[in-house]
């Protein structure tokens, strides 16, 4: 019996690994050149990756045999997908993998930021004990806007209720009544930022959604706003964020996202009032578990017919 080839370019959870090696002849080559890749590709059935990897057209079209892409967490933006449709491969996710990752991960980042943590943390270990200047705000009673009420929106948005916040959101998708049974007020994107003292982001990244947190958005803001995005870079116009937390015009910024990932040289990492983490929303170990496993077993059943 011929074995399937497949081929994982990321670094997979072993269990996933485990999962696949029962049903082919699995490579682990991480950290490949463009050129390396389309060689490793040529006989291919599945391809596994996480984020790292650029599933392009060159690449896609280097392939002779490939018949799944498979993606082990959310977001797809890293396969042309045109391409592989174009070719008859099946793209594979795990829609639901991270969603709980990224909501702790957003009230981490919330609590970290609206009393000072990180700064705290870094100037507590510079032998320094200054009880002065990291005072914060509670969260308690105030507005979080969330952008995208969709699995992770909504997982924030229970987690914000918790912690006895109002959330009102924005999601042109989401019927009225079903925002309404979650106890949550749908507003305009603009009405949000006018509101809010904390601001979400859990859209995906779209030709309609890049950017869409731009200097007129910025200008609506409160003056302690938070805004997070722990969805992808491009969302906020970094540019105009810059401009806005240079001059304290808001509070500040918590991003796990970034226009160019990683962010060498990005002067956002430069201002005191931004905290930041390298792309971690879905770096669990349960997430990892759950996206690799759920795409490994669709994957055998794809190649079993
Ligand atoms: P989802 O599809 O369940 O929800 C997205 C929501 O956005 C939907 O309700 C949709 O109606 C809404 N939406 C789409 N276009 C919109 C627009 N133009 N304006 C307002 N709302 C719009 O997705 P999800 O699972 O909640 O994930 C959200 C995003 O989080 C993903 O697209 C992904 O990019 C990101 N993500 C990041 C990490 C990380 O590691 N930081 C991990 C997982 C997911």
């Amino acid at each position: 019996m011929i074995m399937s080839k497949i081929l994982i370019t990321d670094a997979l959870h072993e269990n996933a690994v485990d999962i696949l090696k029962a049903a082919g002849d699995v490579e682990v080559a991480t950290g490949l050149s463009v050129e390396e890749l389309k060689e490793k590709i040529k006989d291919a059935d599945v391809l596994v990756i996480r984020s790292g990897t650029k599933a392009t057209k060159e690449i896609i079209d280097a392939s002779e045999n490939l018949k799944v892409i498979a993606r082990a967490g959310v977001g797809v933006d890293n396969v042309d997908i045109n391409a592989a449709t174009e070719k008859g491969i099946i793209v594979l996710n795990a829609p639901d993998a991270s969603s709980i990752s990224v909501a702790e991960l957003l009230f981490g980042m919330m609590l970290s930021a609206v009393r000072n943590i990180p700064q705290a943390t870094a100037s507590l270990k510079r032998g320094e004990w200054d009880r002065k200047s990291f005072k914060g705000l509670e969260v308690y009673g105030k507005t979080l806007g969330v952008v995208g009420l969709g699995r992770i929106g909504q997982q924030v948005a229970k987690r914000a209720q918790a912690f006895g916040m109002q959330v009102v959101a924005y999601d042109p998708y989401i019927p009225e009544d079903v925002a309404n049974s979650l106890g949550i007020e749908l507003l305009s994107v603009n009405d949000l930022c006018q509101t809010s003292d904390f601001i979400t982001l859990h859209v995906p990244l779209t030709p309609k959604t890049k950017h869409m947190i731009a200097k007129e958005q910025l200008d609506l803001m409160k003056p302690n706003t938070i805004i997070m995005n722990c969805a992808r870079g491009g969302l906020i116009d970094e540019e105009a964020l810059y401009n806005a937390l240079k001059v304290n015009q808001i509070r500040g910024a918590a991003l796990d996202v970034f226009e160019q990932e990683p962010p060498k040289g990005n002067p956002l990492l430069e201002l005191d009032n931004v905290i930041g983490t390298p792309h971690q929303g879905a770096s669990t170990e349960e997430a990892q578990i759950s996206a690799g496993t759920i795409v490994a077993r669709q994957a055998i059943k794809i190649l079993k017919g």
